[in-house]
């Protein structure tokens, strides 16, 4: 699905932006949700989208992802592999008869195609997948009989087998325990290190002050961004935060 290539997309140059939205809306049918985003995202840096439950981070990563097609604005990707999108936990199914390994491997589908079996090198970045995710000792277990953690492992991993330099993930840290929170904080910030791109849809304000840039939405607007320091501060959480 991601290798259709698309109207309105083009180089974003070379000035280091991995992906530069102008004047975007976007939403569903009969629902407009994000209403005239300008943003840039820095190549090789950690974003995070910031902001309560239907501010519209889902939408976000949906229309980077190029799930969700936006009704208007621009879209421009410094040239690089499609984006791999990991979605909220939850919202896979936890309870497909599924192996962790099996969920992994379907990282590889997009590139492979469902029915054709997957080949040495798929097999590798599967197996690399899971090793960097520590999960390898998990492979035969079902993703039902795994905890928060670790599915939400598997669920990375699967993100990483698709071998793209830019990841898109939704809420990785919502709903697991501060042990496995921090864990998944840490490899997000390694895989930066080796060269990965990351935005990350988060409530978790922790894992938001881990990034290197925050985009802080209420409401489908924009209403700050910048580091984390600057853009997180206390008036303007308590302001969106404030109970409708
Ligand atoms: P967040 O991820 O910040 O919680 P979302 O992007 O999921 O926010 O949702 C933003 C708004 O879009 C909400 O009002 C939500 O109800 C609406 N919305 C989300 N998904 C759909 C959908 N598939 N169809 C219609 N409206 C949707
Ligand atoms: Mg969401």
């Amino acid at each position: 699905m991601f290798n259709k290539p698309r109207s309105g997309l083009r180089d974003a140059g070379t000035d280091g932006q991995r992906i530069r939205i102008t004047d975007l809306n976007a939403g569903y049918p009969g629902r407009p949700v994000l209403h005239q985003l300008t943003f840039d995202i820095t190549a090789l840096t950690m974003s995070a989208l910031v902001g309560p439950n239907g501010s519209g981070k889902s939408t976000v990563l949906g229309v980077l992802a190029r799930v969700i097609d936006p009704t208007s604005g621009q879209l421009h990707y410094a040239a690089g592999r499609p984006p791999a999108f990991v979605p909220q936990r939850g919202a896979v199914g936890d309870a497909l008869p599924l192996t962790a390994r099996q969920t992994v491997e379907m990282g590889r589908w997009g590139q492979r195609g469902l029915l054709r079996r997957l080949n040495r090198h798929d097999r590798a970045l599967v197996d690399s997948a899971m090793q960097r995710l520590d999960i390898t000792d998990l492979a035969t277990r079902q993703l039902g009989e795994l905890s928060g953690g670790q599915r939400q492992r598997v669920l990375i991993a699967q993100g990483l087998a698709q071998n793209s330099d830019l990841l898109l993930l939704d809420e990785p840290t919502t709903g697991l325990d501060p042990e496995a929170r921090e864990r998944i904080t840490v490899l997000l910030r390694d895989l930066v290190s080796d060269g990965t791109t990351v935005i990350q849809a988060t409530h978790d304000l922790q894992a938001a002050r881990s990034a290197d840039s925050c985009l802080l939405l209420s409401q489908g607007r924009l209403v700050a961004q910048g580091p984390p320091d600057q853009v997180l501060t206390p008036t303007a959480l308590s302001r969106i935060w404030q109970p409708a």
